[in-house]
């Protein structure tokens, strides 16, 4: 049975840059192994939502792999929390929790605290949560967990009765500001319950934070000290038909970032983590894909994330782009023989993010199909332009798995 291979390049798509001599980071790449795809295979554009919907990297995701983000989507926190590996379960509140600066003031100085944090320093702020979930809990009788993951981010999970996600986030967006009240975002006791025990939740962490070591130790070493937990996303986990019922297939997802994995273990991949892959610049694309290509050994689908894509584009950075694009290609070069004559390679992006902007778009993005059968066109380079004279012609995110599916034979046939 035929398999599909399908590689998202998170933010890929641009649009002309004036320093390229208005070509985009995807024209100017040297990628000789996808260019030879889109070559001998069917191109596309698509929208992954709808034209002109500026997708976040959840919806898309959610569209690509099939299910309707206008149904589905019910927060971005849920996603965060399931791929930092807390075990979220229907009902449950989440949001994703970001370590920040503030002054005597309570302004905020820095949404990030500086980002980086040694695991000893981790493993402090994990204890002092512990005791701030634990006091929280005692007063209001729910269930709090929180868990940290990579950098100044984390998850917090909410267990109980009476609770909810419509609630605001704390999070001014902005150095300069102070911190927001979190506040129940509809007039039901739930939200205003859940802004209560969040605003508490902030306040005993703030308090405990200022008193701790660590942060003593980075205001001696220069280092902004984490003094405040922003909240935002919250969300519950929608509930969701798993891939292998809707579509009939196995699925396995290779992804560095906590927002995309957890997507996939919420549909229900299975989803593997690779060493040094993790979305960020430095990312090991070797070893992504030759997991990638084991994985097509025992599954119908294979998914595979590339991150840095989209962080260069809001860094408005077209050269460190088109570096990522390169790295892409020569490592997907180097597997290419390994892979099957009875797999379909699917390359695309989740959706713009224009060096100009700094921010995702709702542009059209570039698709190609390659693999057995597949209907060739004029289409000879992988880019915005030239995916534009694709033969499959302009196709939503919401049809990636139906033409994937069709490929693979799939599909009942609709109709007699
Ligand atoms: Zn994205
Ligand atoms: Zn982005």
């Amino acid at each position: 049975m035929a398999r599909a291979f399908l590689i998202i390049l998170d933010g890929g798509a641009d649009r002309p840059v004036k320093e390229l001599y208005f070509r985009t980071p995807l024209e100017v790449a040297r990628k000789p192994m996808i260019d030879r795809l889109a070559c001998e295979g069917a191109c596309a554009i698509m929208y992954p939502i709808r034209p002109g919907v500026r997708p976040g990297s959840d919806t898309a995701h959610l569209a690509i792999f099939g299910y309707d983000p206008h149904v589905y989507y019910k927060g971005r926190g849920p996603f965060e929390a399931a791929g930092l590996g807390l075990d979220i379960k229907p009902g449950d509140v989440a949001l994703r929790t970001n370590l920040g600066t503030v002054d005597d003031k309570g302004i905020v100085v820095d949404r990030r605290a500086g980002r980086y944090f040694s695991p000893d320093e981790i493993k402090e702020i994990e204890n002092i949560m512990r005791e701030v979930c634990e006091q929280v809990s005692k007063e209001f009788g729910v269930e709090i967990v929180y868990k940290h993951g990579t950098e100044h981010r984390g998850a917090l999970l909410l267990r109980g009765e009476k609770i909810s996600h419509e609630v605001s986030s704390n999070d001014p967006h902005k150095v300069g500001l102070p911190v927001k009240k979190i506040e129940p975002l509809v007039k039901k006791p739930e939200a205003e319950r859940t802004a209560e025990i969040l605003n508490r939740f902030v306040e005993l962490a703030s308090e405990k934070l200022r008193k701790a070591e660590f942060n003593e130790r980075r205001k001696r070493e220069g280092k902004p000290p984490a003094n405040i937990i922003l909240l935002r996303g919250a969300g519950v986990l929608p509930e969701v038909e798993p891939i292998y019922e809707k579509f009939k297939i196995r699925a396995a997802m290779v992804a560095g970032i906590a927002l995309i994995k957890g997507i996939g273990k919420v549909l229900k991949f299975d989803v593997v983590d690779v060493p040094n892959y993790r979305g960020s610049r430095d990312d090991d694309f070797d070893a992504a894909f030759s997991t990638a290509v084991q994985l097509l050994a025992n599954y119908d689908l294979v998914f595979l994330h590339v991150k840095p894509t989209d962080a260069y584009g809001h860094d408005g950075d077209p050269h460190g782009k088109i570096n990522i694009i390169e790295r892409v290609d020569r490592a997907l070069a180097k597997v290419f023989d390994k892979i099957g004559d009875d797999v379909y390679i699917m390359i695309t992006c989740d959706h713009a993010t224009p060096v100009k902007v700094r921010d995702h778009t709702g542009d059209p993005v570039p698709l190609l199909l390659w693999g057995p059968d597949v209907q060739t066109d004029e289409c000879m380079k992988f880019g915005e332009r030239p995916c534009a004279k694709g033969v499959l012609g302009t196709v939503l995110g919401m049809d990636i798995m139906y033409i994937l599916c069709n490929y693979m034979g799939k599909l009942e046939k609709f109709g007699e």
